[in-house]
């Protein structure tokens, strides 16, 4: 038998990478309080139906990728494929519609799509969601992309990336749009590769959104959406991009910006980089007016993205540093493991990270052991040491050791961590 490996599409993080996701976090966390949001955690698993309603049956995610089980009392459940339906389910659940508008709220964690796995794309991936739910001004749709904006500011990220916005109009306007799509499309059908062709069927709006090479000419020359807005729908899109200019956020506008989700109305937006390959989009969103209300609450609009994690986390990219121990506690014996073991609860309390050996390795081999570690100091005590009350600090780096009094040697430790010393 082989040892059981991880399913298809699904990876651990694993060590060398978490320092960059605890920076992705801590930058979420910061960035979107400094804006007023607040933390809300959402269950991984919801009823079926509540995808379904929330995300439209057709859609690629509903139709093809949802991870979708019946529970032993025969409920259909589905693994969360993104986070909006379930924040809007908690929503209306536990009447957040009360108080103060918008209501701002973000989430963070994992999310399954039965997608065909490659680089930049998995079945399990994690993402940062926000929405501000209850405000219909296009300023807060504005305030909503400049917070985006600073989040990959925080991680000095912006430079790399690109800003797309476009208004898809509002319900009542847009079955004309897709009427004119549709005249335009239809004599051109059999240019348009078998996906296009099927979307034209069902969902045509999407053919705006394919990447097949073949398939750029047609769309290139298709009517623009912004030529079919509402007057209302027009005047919100120039008051988001006045607001948007307004604050300096750099944006290009992109008429075939219609994402793969049924429910966005007006704005929508995207951030690109091209540095990913053909997993392009780091982060996308829009507003959702009216999703509230099909998911048979109050009639209050939102606006949210979702950032995709991993993709922010490969565009950091660089090798981890600093997750070693500042020292390495080395006993040589029992007695003085009984010395060392209290010192290293002490330095540890105080925030210093240490190793400790267990006095069942000579010296040169503990030694190495620190040193592989990549520690900055090595402190050894053995029964010399200890009758006279001692241990012996070393510097990994020069060898160099002075003496330390051991009732000192927590403290001595923390100081020179204050003092800046770190893991080599
Ligand atoms: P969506 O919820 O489809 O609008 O996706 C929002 C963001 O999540 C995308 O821009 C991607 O960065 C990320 N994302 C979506 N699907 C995947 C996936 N299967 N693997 C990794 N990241 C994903």
């Amino acid at each position: 038998m082989s040892p059981i490996k991880a399913v298809r599409g699904v990876r651990d993080i694993l060590p060398a990478e978490t320092r960059r996701w605890q920076r992705v976090e801590a930058a979420a966390h910061r960035v979107f309080e400094a804006y007023g949001y607040r933390e809300i955690r959402v269950p991984l698993f919801e009823r079926t139906e509540l995808f379904a309603r929330g995300i439209g049956d057709e859609t690629d995610i509903v139709k093809k990728e949802m991870y979708t089980f019946d529970d032993r009392s025969g409920e259909s459940l589905t693994l969360r494929p993104e986070a909006t339906a379930s924040v809007l389910r908690a929503y209306i659940e536990h009447g957040f519609h009360v108080e103060p508008k918008p209501v701002r709220l973000y989430t963070m964690g994992p999310m399954f799509r039965y997608e065909r796995p490659q680089a930049g794309r998995y079945r399990q991936f994690h993402q940062a969601n926000v929405e501000a739910l209850g405000e219909t001004h296009p300023a807060l749709d504005a305030e909503v992309i400049a917070m985006l904006m600073d989040f990959f500011g925080a991680l000095g990220l912006a430079d790399r990336l690109e800003l797309r916005v476009n208004s898809i109009g509002d319900a009542g306007t847009r079955p004309a749009y897709i009427a004119r799509l549709v005249d335009y499309l239809g004599p051109r059908r059999a240019e348009l590769c078998g996906e296009c062709r099927a979307r034209l069927d069902r969902n045509p709006l999407r053919v705006l959104d394919c990447k097949t090479p073949g398939c750029q000419p047609i769309i290139e020359k298709a009517p623009s959406i912004l030529d079919s807005l509402s007057r209302e729908a027009a005047r919100h899109f120039d008051t988001v991009r006045e607001c948007l200019e307004a604050m300096g956020v750099a944006h290009t506008v992109d008429p075939r910006l219609v994402r793969g989700l049924d429910y966005y109305v007006r704005t929508t937006f995207e951030v690109l980089t091209a540095e990913l390959g053909a997993q392009n989009a780091v982060a996308g969103g829009g507003r959702y007016d009216g999703l509230i209300a099909q998911l048979e609450g109050p009639a209050d609009p939102g606006i949210g993205f979702a950032i995709g994690l991993e993709r922010v986390v490969l565009l950091l990219g660089g090798d981890e540093r600093g997750t070693g121990p500042l020292a390495v506690l080395i006993p040589l014996g029992e007695a003085a493991l009984r010395r060392l073991l209290p010192a290293a609860r002490r330095a540890r309390q105080g925030g210093v990270p240490v190793e400790l050996g267990y006095g069942i390795r000579k010296l040169p081999r503990e030694l190495e052991r620190a040193n592989r570690l990549g520690a900055a100091w090595a402190v050894i005590a053995g029964d010399n040491e200890l009758a006279r009350g001692l241990a012996l600090l070393r510097d990994m780096r020069s060898g160099e050791q002075r003496a330390v009094p051991l009732d000192g040697l927590a403290d001595e430790l923390i100081r020179l961590r204050a003092e800046g010393a770190g893991p080599r």
